[in-house]
């Protein structure tokens, strides 16, 4: 089963969650990296080391801004070179739009918010959450290629020294393709791994009190190696930035520790956390629904608490 994976890279950085869903498609079968920008040679040299056999790259000025269109020509032209079974996208604004586009170019099937990918005789099987993610459900393709967009934090990269063949596909643009063209690109500035690469995930919510709270957050989260996050209620009041929103109506996270201080657990709140590996929450209410699905509960006052925490991890550190 050949698996075309695409890898969405920052600079000369291939993402985290891309290097994870390479990782998994070489775990399937023959896994082959689809890298496409401008001036991207460096960016197809690390795929190797994540499993990828071959790496297709696109380089073109035509892909210079990332502009989801011109990437639907070029993956458009890579599957039809290459040929696939499937082609695998770690989600992402950007991928979300080139794995729409292409599904549509294709006339193929998209399963998407996909936690875990396996072979079944000639078949592949997404799960997928569903019914607010209180269930997992097994999905399929009735044709292929099969297209699969990943939650984000779903797979970790595995780094296994290979190195990849490396070949260069043409493509003819469509004049309807490269009409948009992106006018300004700013960057927020952050220190630290961004909530979706991030390991652990300290999430702030009403319960901080002010706006201030979060130095609470950004310290534990310093100390930790760690994100910060926040939940909707904070975010609509101007505490926190939106791109920190953790929820139905934000992003999906499965860090290794989502922290939750003063975050009452909702249910809008927990479909985009659920899946972490271990959640400790501080709240003064034992009655807090967080605590029905947290693994580690510690009810009292987080401006007491959490000060308290930072320094036992800096300790512990140091
Ligand atoms: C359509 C829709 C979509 C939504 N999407 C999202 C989404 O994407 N993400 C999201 O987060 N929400 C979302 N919401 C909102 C969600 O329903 C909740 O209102 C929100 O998550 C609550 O945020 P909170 O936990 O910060 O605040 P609250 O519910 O007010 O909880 C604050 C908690 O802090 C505790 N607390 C207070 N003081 C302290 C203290 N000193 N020490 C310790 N604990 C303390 C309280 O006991 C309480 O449990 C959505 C709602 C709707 C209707």
């Amino acid at each position: 089963m050949k698996s075309l994976v695409f890898l969405e890279h920052a600079g000369d950085e291939i993402t985290k969650g891309s290097l994870g869903v390479l990782g998994k498609a070489a775990s399937l079968g023959e896994a082959a990296g689809v890298v496409l920008g401008s001036g991207v040679a460096d960016v197809a040299a690390t795929a190797g080391r994540y499993g990828a056999s071959t790496v297709y790259v696109v380089d073109d000025a035509a892909l210079a801004a990332a502009l989801p269109q011109p990437r639907v020509d070029a993956l458009e032209a890579v599957v039809r070179h290459a040929g696939a079974d499937n082609v695998l996208f770690a989600s992402s604004v950007l991928a979300a739009d080139v794995a729409a586009g292409l599904a549509a170019r294709l006339d193929a099937g998209l399963n998407w918010d996909v936690t875990d990918l396996a072979v079944d005789g000639a078949e592949l099987v997404a799960k997928r959450p569903a019914l607010g993610d209180t269930v997992l459900v097994d999905t399929g393709w009735t044709t292929t290629p099969r297209l699969a967009l990943v939650r984000s934090g779903t797979f970790d990269p595995v780094e296994g020294g290979g190195s990849a063949a490396v070949e260069q596909v043409a493509v003819e643009f469509q004049d309807f393709s490269t009409r948009a063209e992106l006018v300004e690109q700013l960057q927020e500035e952050a220190t630290g791994p961004s909530i979706e690469d991030a390991e652990t995930i300290v999430a702030g919510g009403r319960g901080l009190g002010a706006p201030e709270g979060f130095g609470l957050c950004e310290e534990l989260a310093e100390a930790l190696g760690g994100a910060v996050a926040a939940t909707r209620a904070v975010v609509d009041a101007g505490w926190y930035p939106y791109s920190t929103q953790v929820g139905q109506t934000g992003k999906t996270v499965a860090p290794k520790l989502y922290v939750a201080l003063g975050i009452s657990g909702a249910i809008q709140h927990k479909v985009g956390m659920q899946g972490s590996g271990v959640i400790v929450a501080v709240n003064k209410d034992p009655n807090a629904p967080i605590f029905d699905f947290a693994d580690l509960g510690v009810v009292g006052d987080l401006h007491a608490i959490v000060p308290k925490l930072t320094e036992l991890v800096r300790a512990r550190k140091g």
